[in-house]
């Protein structure tokens, strides 16, 4: 039994007032709040186990070394991926697409090979591509959503020719909700020898991601999204996509060894990870991890779902507020903007002083604003701890919102 009373008490946050009103907190696509669990394990580490990672022959550096190397079978576990190894640490879903651009397209991409993106893309899964377009001419292949906001796998499918080297889409629009086929897409393009990289930012936080199922050769996730440390990720990476990677930034921990003259790497994922890694945002994340696994992925959903609908329906009773995407089966993100000249950012404002947290602006999705011919939307984004109740409080806050501006 989802006990969603219990969930809100595990999040201190969640207990207190914002402009004198109970908090609600629906920017969880922008990041999500944190367990007392996970806080207790950030306080854990930086208090008892704290020490560098990796190179030390003591207690402490051994202890947070485990404690570290735990989260990767941690990630394995959460996304299925065969094995650990399969694995890297980052600091979220930007460098891990950043370092798939660096180190495996950059080598390999010339002039005029294609890499398909979907139009409701992240900037974060558009500029590490631009940049290869600008320095090496590859070319964008851009697909369109559909007027509900659903994205036709069969379109991305039909742009793949002789040219095109990668496929890069997201599993769930952070501003539609829109939930994407990936694995038929993935499928597709193994087919075709084409590599497949699939942004997991959203889609990891609502529902349960099986990566042999999908298919895919790589899938990043962010901590903060969920409800781990910011500054703390993790991608699967196929060992085959791997082995053909070169390192994309070099220092301390990933090499094998350094002589004036030459430098041999350490073997993967070690060789992807530079540097002092994030060790307490890393062990914060396996915290948040167990933490949503304990809960269990598809009752998460469930509950999502649930809200989802609730959600839709009481926005749809609003014939003044326009809801971007009604993508069949989409998760529980909902962007929307109100009739008149109110801008998202003064609704967002009102809501505000309600409580009520919500996101505005253009989500970092320039090329969807641009296909839906908007400047900006608020977004409300639920999470696994969210209520009818605060459905509720949102919809009264929009219709005070509606009253001002009308
Ligand atoms: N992709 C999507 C779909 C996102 O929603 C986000 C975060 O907003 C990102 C990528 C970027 O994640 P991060 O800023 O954690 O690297």
């Amino acid at each position: 039994m989802y006990d969603v009373n219990a969930i809100r008490a595990d999040f201190p946050i969640l207990s207190r007032e914002v402009n004198g009103k109970p908090l609600v907190y629906l920017d969880n696509g922008a990041s999500a709040q944190k367990p007392q669990v996970v806080i207790d394990a950030i306080n854990q580490a930086y208090s008892q186990e704290y020490a560098n990672v990796h190179r030390g022959l003591h207690y402490l550096s051994n202890l947070a070394t485990e404690k570290y190397e735990g989260v990767r079978a941690k990630v394995a576990n959460f996304l299925n991926a065969g094995s650990e190894e399969e694995i890297i640490f980052n600091t979220g879903t930007t460098e891990a697409l950043n370092l798939v651009s660096y180190a495996w397209a950059a080598p390999r991409l010339e002039a005029g090979d294609e890499i398909i993106l979907t139009v409701m893309e992240h900037h974060a899964n558009i500029v590490p591509w631009h940049f290869l377009r600008e320095r090496q001419g590859v070319v964008l292949k851009w697909v369109d959503i559909e007027p509900d906001g659903s994205l036709d796998p069969q379109k991305v499918i039909d742009a793949m020719g002789p040219r095109t080297k990668m496929v890069c889409v997201t599993h769930m629009s952070n501003v539609l909700g829109t939930v994407v086929d990936v694995a038929a897409i993935s499928a597709a393009a193994r087919e075709r020898g084409i590599v497949s990289v699939i942004d997991g930012s959203q889609a990891a936080v609502h529902g349960p991601v099986d990566v042999q199922q999908i298919g895919c050769d790589f899938y990043a996730i962010t901590g903060h999204k969920l409800y781990g440390p910011s500054g703390s990720g993790a991608m699967y990476a196929r060992a085959e996509r791997q082995a053909e990677m070169r390192p994309f930034m070099g220092g301390g921990d990933m090499i094998r060894e350094v002589t004036k003259d030459n430098v041999t790497w350490a073997d993967a994922p070690m060789k992807f990870e530079a540097g002092t890694p994030g060790i307490v945002q890393t062990i914060g994340m396996g915290v948040a991890l167990d933490y949503m696994t304990s809960i269990g992925m598809e009752a998460i959903a469930a509950h999502e779902r649930d809200l989802t609908q609730y959600a839709q329906s009481r926005l749809d009773g609003l014939n003044w507020l326009q809801v971007q995407g009604k993508a069949p089966g989409k998760g529980a993100i909902f962007s929307f903007t109100l009739d008149g000249a109110a801008h998202a950012h003064d609704i967002s404002t009102i809501l505000d002083k309600k409580g009520v947290a919500v996101r505005a602006g253009q989500h970092c999705t320039g090329p969807l604003m641009q296909h839906l011919e908007l400047n900006a939307t608020c977004r409300a984004s639920f999470a696994m701890y969210n209520t009818r109740d605060e459905v509720d409080v949102l919809i009264e806050a929009l219709e005070l919102a509606h009253d001002l501006f009308a």
